[in-house]
Protein backbone atom coordinates (compact mmCIF):
# COMPACT_ATOMS: atom_id res chain seq x y z
CA UNK A 1 0.00 0.00 0.00
CA UNK A 2 0.97 3.21 -0.73
CA UNK A 3 1.54 5.94 2.32
CA UNK A 4 2.16 9.62 2.15
CA UNK A 5 1.99 12.08 4.96
CA UNK A 6 0.71 15.65 4.49
CA UNK A 7 3.39 17.14 6.58
CA UNK A 8 2.09 20.86 8.01
CA UNK A 9 5.04 22.66 8.05
CA UNK A 10 3.10 26.28 8.12
CA UNK A 11 -0.07 27.94 7.31
CA UNK A 12 -1.34 28.79 4.36
CA UNK A 13 -2.08 32.32 3.15
CA UNK A 14 -5.46 31.92 1.92
CA UNK A 15 -8.78 30.12 2.87
CA UNK A 16 -10.17 29.16 -0.60
CA UNK A 17 -13.63 28.65 -0.58
CA UNK A 18 -13.08 24.60 -1.25
CA UNK A 19 -10.66 24.07 1.78
CA UNK A 20 -10.81 23.66 5.23
CA UNK A 21 -8.02 25.99 6.13
CA UNK A 22 -8.57 28.87 8.04
CA UNK A 23 -5.83 31.01 6.44
CA UNK A 24 -2.99 32.67 8.38
CA UNK A 25 0.96 31.85 7.93
CA UNK A 26 1.07 30.18 10.97
CA UNK A 27 1.03 28.08 12.90
CA UNK A 28 4.96 27.35 11.93
CA UNK A 29 6.13 24.03 13.11
CA UNK A 30 9.52 24.55 15.34
CA UNK A 31 12.56 24.01 13.46
CA UNK A 32 13.57 21.26 15.55
CA UNK A 33 10.55 19.95 15.76
CA UNK A 34 10.63 19.33 12.05
CA UNK A 35 14.15 18.27 11.56
CA UNK A 36 12.86 15.51 14.65
CA UNK A 37 9.74 14.35 12.92
CA UNK A 38 11.17 14.00 9.50
CA UNK A 39 14.17 11.99 11.15
CA UNK A 40 11.42 9.80 12.92
CA UNK A 41 9.16 9.45 9.40
CA UNK A 42 12.52 8.49 7.99
CA UNK A 43 13.19 5.15 10.79
CA UNK A 44 9.51 4.84 9.97
CA UNK A 45 9.89 4.60 6.66
CA UNK A 46 12.68 1.96 7.26
CA UNK A 47 9.71 -0.76 7.85
CA UNK A 48 8.25 -0.03 4.59
CA UNK A 49 10.50 -1.25 1.88
CA UNK A 50 7.12 -0.55 -0.42
CA UNK A 51 7.78 3.07 -0.41
CA UNK A 52 6.82 5.79 1.92
CA UNK A 53 6.53 9.63 1.49
CA UNK A 54 6.19 12.68 2.78
CA UNK A 55 4.78 16.31 0.88
CA UNK A 56 5.68 19.43 2.60
CA UNK A 57 2.61 21.52 3.08
CA UNK A 58 0.32 23.85 3.35
CA UNK A 59 2.62 26.74 2.58
CA UNK A 60 6.00 25.52 3.29
CA UNK A 61 7.47 29.10 1.99
CA UNK A 62 5.92 31.17 4.81
CA UNK A 63 8.69 29.10 7.57
CA UNK A 64 11.42 31.36 8.33
CA UNK A 65 14.19 28.43 8.09
CA UNK A 66 12.24 26.47 5.26
CA UNK A 67 15.91 26.21 3.61
CA UNK A 68 17.28 23.76 6.79
CA UNK A 69 14.09 21.63 6.60
CA UNK A 70 14.59 21.09 2.64
CA UNK A 71 18.05 19.86 2.97
CA UNK A 72 16.97 17.50 5.75
CA UNK A 73 13.53 16.40 3.33
CA UNK A 74 15.86 15.64 0.55
CA UNK A 75 18.50 13.50 2.58
CA UNK A 76 16.54 11.08 4.21
CA UNK A 77 17.61 7.40 3.59
CA UNK A 78 14.29 5.88 3.25
CA UNK A 79 11.43 7.80 2.69
CA UNK A 80 11.03 9.97 -0.03
CA UNK A 81 9.69 14.20 0.05
CA UNK A 82 7.14 14.23 -2.84
CA UNK A 83 7.47 17.76 -3.45
CA UNK A 84 4.01 19.27 -5.00
CA UNK A 85 5.29 22.88 -5.19
CA UNK A 86 1.99 24.57 -5.14
CA UNK A 87 2.28 27.84 -4.32
CA UNK A 88 0.04 30.68 -3.66
CA UNK A 89 2.94 33.03 -4.06
CA UNK A 90 1.98 35.18 -1.25
CA UNK A 91 4.59 34.00 1.55
CA UNK A 92 7.06 34.15 -0.92
CA UNK A 93 6.83 37.82 -2.41
CA UNK A 94 6.62 39.03 0.93
CA UNK A 95 10.19 37.48 1.94
CA UNK A 96 12.95 39.90 1.75
CA UNK A 97 14.91 36.82 1.01
CA UNK A 98 12.92 34.99 -1.42
CA UNK A 99 16.30 34.39 -4.00
CA UNK A 100 17.67 32.41 -1.23
CA UNK A 101 14.87 30.39 -0.41
CA UNK A 102 14.24 29.38 -4.12
CA UNK A 103 18.02 28.44 -4.34
CA UNK A 104 17.94 26.51 -1.51
CA UNK A 105 14.95 24.52 -3.14
CA UNK A 106 16.95 24.53 -6.20
CA UNK A 107 20.32 23.12 -4.05
CA UNK A 108 18.10 20.50 -2.93
CA UNK A 109 16.93 19.43 -6.12
CA UNK A 110 13.46 20.69 -6.46
CA UNK A 111 12.80 22.71 -9.60
CA UNK A 112 9.13 22.70 -9.85
CA UNK A 113 6.52 25.08 -9.03
CA UNK A 114 2.97 25.73 -9.51
CA UNK A 115 0.36 28.46 -9.03
CA UNK A 116 -3.39 27.77 -9.35
CA UNK A 117 -5.78 29.94 -10.95
CA UNK A 118 -9.45 30.33 -10.21
CA UNK A 119 -10.10 33.28 -12.60
CA UNK A 120 -8.96 36.70 -12.72
CA UNK A 121 -7.91 39.18 -10.19
CA UNK A 122 -11.26 39.73 -8.37
CA UNK A 123 -12.70 36.56 -9.54
CA UNK A 124 -9.54 34.77 -8.18
CA UNK A 125 -9.47 37.01 -4.66
CA UNK A 126 -13.14 36.14 -3.93
CA UNK A 127 -12.34 32.03 -4.60
CA UNK A 128 -9.22 32.65 -2.38
CA UNK A 129 -10.87 34.55 0.34
CA UNK A 130 -8.02 37.03 0.02
CA UNK A 131 -7.72 40.57 -1.59
CA UNK A 132 -4.23 40.75 -3.82
CA UNK A 133 -3.65 37.43 -3.95
CA UNK A 134 -3.97 37.41 -7.95
CA UNK A 135 -1.46 39.45 -8.06
CA UNK A 136 0.89 37.63 -5.75
CA UNK A 137 0.27 34.41 -7.62
CA UNK A 138 0.95 35.77 -10.94
CA UNK A 139 4.17 37.79 -9.55
CA UNK A 140 5.57 34.86 -7.84
CA UNK A 141 5.25 33.19 -11.43
CA UNK A 142 7.41 35.66 -13.37
CA UNK A 143 9.63 35.58 -10.52
CA UNK A 144 10.07 31.48 -10.32
CA UNK A 145 10.18 31.79 -14.08
CA UNK A 146 13.24 34.49 -14.01
CA UNK A 147 15.11 31.89 -11.19
CA UNK A 148 15.31 28.92 -13.70
CA UNK A 149 12.36 27.20 -11.98
CA UNK A 150 10.07 25.08 -14.03
CA UNK A 151 6.45 26.50 -13.65
CA UNK A 152 3.05 25.18 -14.02
CA UNK A 153 -0.28 26.51 -13.87
CA UNK A 154 -3.28 24.92 -12.61
CA UNK A 155 -6.46 26.11 -13.90
CA UNK A 156 -9.37 25.26 -11.11
CA UNK A 157 -12.41 25.85 -13.47
CA UNK A 158 -15.33 27.60 -11.51
CA UNK A 159 -18.50 29.83 -13.27
CA UNK A 160 -16.44 32.60 -13.18
CA UNK A 161 -14.25 30.86 -16.10
CA UNK A 162 -16.99 31.78 -18.72
CA UNK A 163 -16.18 35.40 -18.03
CA UNK A 164 -12.45 35.14 -17.48
CA UNK A 165 -11.37 32.77 -20.43
CA UNK A 166 -10.59 35.36 -22.50
CA UNK A 167 -8.06 37.31 -19.93
CA UNK A 168 -6.53 33.86 -18.80
CA UNK A 169 -5.72 32.89 -22.04
CA UNK A 170 -4.15 36.70 -22.96
CA UNK A 171 -2.05 36.02 -19.83
CA UNK A 172 -0.94 32.68 -20.28
CA UNK A 173 -0.06 33.55 -23.26
CA UNK A 174 2.18 36.52 -21.77
CA UNK A 175 3.48 33.92 -19.48
CA UNK A 176 6.60 31.79 -19.60
CA UNK A 177 4.69 28.63 -18.49
CA UNK A 178 5.69 25.26 -18.80
CA UNK A 179 2.77 22.94 -18.24
CA UNK A 180 -1.01 24.17 -17.45
CA UNK A 181 -3.36 21.72 -15.95
CA UNK A 182 -6.76 21.82 -16.29
CA UNK A 183 -8.97 20.75 -12.59
CA UNK A 184 -12.24 20.41 -11.70
CA UNK A 185 -12.90 20.36 -7.91
CA UNK A 186 -13.83 17.96 -6.10
CA UNK A 187 -16.43 17.24 -3.40
CA UNK A 188 -14.98 16.01 0.25
CA UNK A 189 -17.08 16.11 2.96
CA UNK A 190 -15.19 18.92 5.06
CA UNK A 191 -17.29 21.45 7.38
CA UNK A 192 -16.50 23.97 5.06
CA UNK A 193 -16.83 22.75 1.73
CA UNK A 194 -20.39 23.89 0.92
CA UNK A 195 -19.27 27.07 0.89
CA UNK A 196 -17.93 26.32 -2.84
CA UNK A 197 -20.70 24.88 -4.02
CA UNK A 198 -22.72 28.62 -5.50
CA UNK A 199 -19.23 28.56 -7.56
CA UNK A 200 -18.99 25.56 -8.86
CA UNK A 201 -18.88 24.85 -12.66
CA UNK A 202 -21.53 23.71 -14.93
CA UNK A 203 -21.83 21.84 -18.17
CA UNK A 204 -22.67 25.40 -19.89
CA UNK A 205 -19.84 27.12 -18.44
CA UNK A 206 -18.42 24.20 -20.34
CA UNK A 207 -19.63 24.85 -23.12
CA UNK A 208 -18.39 28.71 -22.72
CA UNK A 209 -15.12 28.03 -22.12
CA UNK A 210 -14.56 24.90 -24.90
CA UNK A 211 -13.07 27.26 -27.61
CA UNK A 212 -10.37 28.45 -25.11
CA UNK A 213 -9.28 25.29 -24.09
CA UNK A 214 -6.88 24.16 -26.84
CA UNK A 215 -4.80 26.93 -26.20
CA UNK A 216 -4.79 25.95 -22.84
CA UNK A 217 -2.79 22.94 -24.30
CA UNK A 218 -5.77 21.10 -23.56
CA UNK A 219 -8.01 18.51 -25.08
CA UNK A 220 -11.33 20.23 -25.58
CA UNK A 221 -13.04 16.71 -26.15
CA UNK A 222 -11.41 14.61 -23.96
CA UNK A 223 -12.48 17.62 -20.99
CA UNK A 224 -16.24 18.05 -22.28
CA UNK A 225 -16.56 14.08 -22.06
CA UNK A 226 -15.44 14.00 -18.73
CA UNK A 227 -17.16 16.80 -17.06
CA UNK A 228 -20.47 15.11 -18.58
CA UNK A 229 -19.77 11.74 -17.35
CA UNK A 230 -19.43 13.83 -13.91
CA UNK A 231 -22.39 15.74 -14.08
CA UNK A 232 -25.21 15.43 -11.59
CA UNK A 233 -27.66 14.66 -14.46
CA UNK A 234 -25.50 11.33 -15.44
CA UNK A 235 -25.10 10.36 -11.76
CA UNK A 236 -28.77 8.22 -11.78
CA UNK A 237 -27.38 5.65 -14.55
CA UNK A 238 -24.36 4.82 -12.64
CA UNK A 239 -26.78 4.12 -9.68
CA UNK A 240 -27.88 1.53 -11.07
CA UNK A 241 -24.98 -0.54 -11.49
CA UNK A 242 -23.36 0.36 -8.02
CA UNK A 243 -23.48 -1.16 -4.24
CA UNK A 244 -22.86 1.65 -2.14
CA UNK A 245 -21.88 -1.45 0.52
CA UNK A 246 -19.32 -2.89 -2.08
CA UNK A 247 -17.74 0.52 -2.43
CA UNK A 248 -17.10 1.31 1.39
CA UNK A 249 -15.91 -2.05 1.77
CA UNK A 250 -13.63 -2.68 -1.00
CA UNK A 251 -9.68 -2.47 -0.28
CA UNK A 252 -8.15 0.97 -0.79
CA UNK A 253 -4.25 0.75 -2.12
CA UNK A 254 -3.36 4.46 -0.64
CA UNK A 255 -3.11 5.64 3.02
CA UNK A 256 -3.08 9.32 3.68
CA UNK A 257 -1.86 10.78 7.26
CA UNK A 258 -1.32 14.13 8.35
CA UNK A 259 1.28 15.88 10.55
CA UNK A 260 0.43 18.74 11.95
CA UNK A 261 2.44 21.77 13.58
CA UNK A 262 2.21 20.98 17.01
CA UNK A 263 3.79 17.08 15.80
CA UNK A 264 0.38 15.43 15.78
CA UNK A 265 0.25 12.36 13.79
CA UNK A 266 -3.28 12.08 12.45
CA UNK A 267 -4.66 9.37 10.10
CA UNK A 268 -6.51 11.29 7.11
CA UNK A 269 -5.00 13.89 4.60
CA UNK A 270 -4.90 17.15 6.15
CA UNK A 271 -8.73 18.85 6.48
CA UNK A 272 -10.47 15.07 6.64
CA UNK A 273 -8.60 13.38 9.75
CA UNK A 274 -10.04 10.53 11.71
CA UNK A 275 -8.17 9.40 14.10
CA UNK A 276 -5.39 11.22 16.21
CA UNK A 277 -1.89 8.57 16.41
CA UNK A 278 0.22 10.54 19.09
CA UNK A 279 2.93 12.82 19.11
CA UNK A 280 5.43 12.04 16.36
CA UNK A 281 8.52 12.82 18.29
CA UNK A 282 7.51 10.14 21.24
CA UNK A 283 6.52 7.27 18.93
CA UNK A 284 8.64 4.32 19.04
CA UNK A 285 9.12 3.92 15.19
CA UNK A 286 8.66 -0.50 15.22
CA UNK A 287 5.11 0.39 17.23
CA UNK A 288 4.04 3.28 14.97
CA UNK A 289 5.17 1.32 11.80
CA UNK A 290 2.59 -1.69 13.08
CA UNK A 291 -0.13 0.39 13.82
CA UNK A 292 0.77 2.43 10.21
CA UNK A 293 0.54 -1.13 8.83
CA UNK A 294 -2.48 -2.55 9.86
CA UNK A 295 -4.51 0.77 8.67
CA UNK A 296 -6.85 0.51 6.09
CA UNK A 297 -6.40 2.68 2.94
CA UNK A 298 -8.35 5.77 2.94
CA UNK A 299 -8.41 7.65 -0.27
CA UNK A 300 -11.96 7.66 -0.86
CA UNK A 301 -15.51 6.00 0.18
CA UNK A 302 -14.60 4.51 3.41
CA UNK A 303 -12.28 7.23 4.76
CA UNK A 304 -15.09 9.85 5.56
CA UNK A 305 -18.08 7.53 6.53
CA UNK A 306 -18.67 4.64 8.08
CA UNK A 307 -20.21 1.82 6.16
CA UNK A 308 -22.96 1.04 8.97
CA UNK A 309 -24.23 4.69 8.15
CA UNK A 310 -24.77 4.30 4.99
CA UNK A 311 -28.18 5.59 3.55
CA UNK A 312 -30.58 3.80 1.71
CA UNK A 313 -30.11 3.32 -2.68
CA UNK A 314 -33.42 4.98 -3.20
CA UNK A 315 -32.57 8.18 -0.75
CA UNK A 316 -29.35 9.01 -2.05
CA UNK A 317 -31.13 9.07 -5.72
CA UNK A 318 -33.50 11.19 -4.50
CA UNK A 319 -31.03 13.27 -3.02
CA UNK A 320 -29.18 13.33 -6.54
CA UNK A 321 -32.21 14.02 -8.29
CA UNK A 322 -32.70 17.34 -5.86
CA UNK A 323 -29.42 18.80 -7.09
CA UNK A 324 -29.13 20.94 -10.11
CA UNK A 325 -27.98 18.39 -12.70
CA UNK A 326 -26.00 20.47 -14.84
CA UNK A 327 -23.21 20.40 -12.11
CA UNK A 328 -19.96 19.17 -12.38
CA UNK A 329 -17.34 17.87 -10.10
CA UNK A 330 -14.32 16.21 -10.04
CA UNK A 331 -15.41 12.78 -9.82
CA UNK A 332 -18.25 10.37 -9.39
CA UNK A 333 -17.88 10.04 -5.37
CA UNK A 334 -18.28 13.51 -4.99
CA UNK A 335 -21.64 13.45 -6.31
CA UNK A 336 -22.18 10.96 -3.40
CA UNK A 337 -20.64 12.72 -0.55
CA UNK A 338 -22.40 15.76 -1.44
CA UNK A 339 -26.05 13.91 -1.48
CA UNK A 340 -24.70 12.59 2.15
CA UNK A 341 -24.80 16.15 3.45
CA UNK A 342 -28.53 16.78 2.02
CA UNK A 343 -29.35 13.68 3.56
CA UNK A 344 -27.70 14.29 7.04
CA UNK A 345 -25.39 11.25 6.87
CA UNK A 346 -22.82 11.72 9.60
CA UNK A 347 -19.58 11.50 9.19
CA UNK A 348 -16.39 10.09 10.76
CA UNK A 349 -14.51 13.13 10.11
CA UNK A 350 -12.61 14.59 13.98
CA UNK A 351 -14.49 17.69 14.31
CA UNK A 352 -11.98 19.27 16.70
CA UNK A 353 -8.39 19.16 15.84
S1 LIG B 1 -6.62 24.95 -1.24
FE1 LIG B 1 -4.42 25.13 -0.95
S2 LIG B 1 -4.01 27.32 -1.33
FE2 LIG B 1 -6.21 27.13 -0.92
S3 LIG B 1 -6.47 27.49 1.32
FE3 LIG B 1 -6.30 25.27 0.96
S4 LIG B 1 -4.12 24.83 1.29
FE4 LIG B 1 -4.31 27.05 0.91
Amino acid sequence: MEINVDFLVSGCNTQCKHCYVNGGPGPLMQTDDALACIEKLDQIAAFFPQGMSFTLDHEPMNHSEIGKILYAASHTKHITNYHHGMTTGLGLMSRSDKEAVIQAYLENGYNEFGITLHGVCAHHDEIVNRKGAFDKAIAAARFLSQMGCRVQISLMVNRFFAEDAGQLSRLIDDMNVNDIYFAIPIFTPHAKMMRFEPYRVTLETFEKIRRYLPGWRQDAEEILERARKNSVGEAEEKLQSIDLHSLWTEKQDTLYLSLHQDCMLYVGNSGVETQALGDLRKLEPEIAAEVIRNLPGNSDYGAFYDVENLPGMENVREAIMALPQDLVYGDFPSILYRAFVDLGIPTKLLSKI
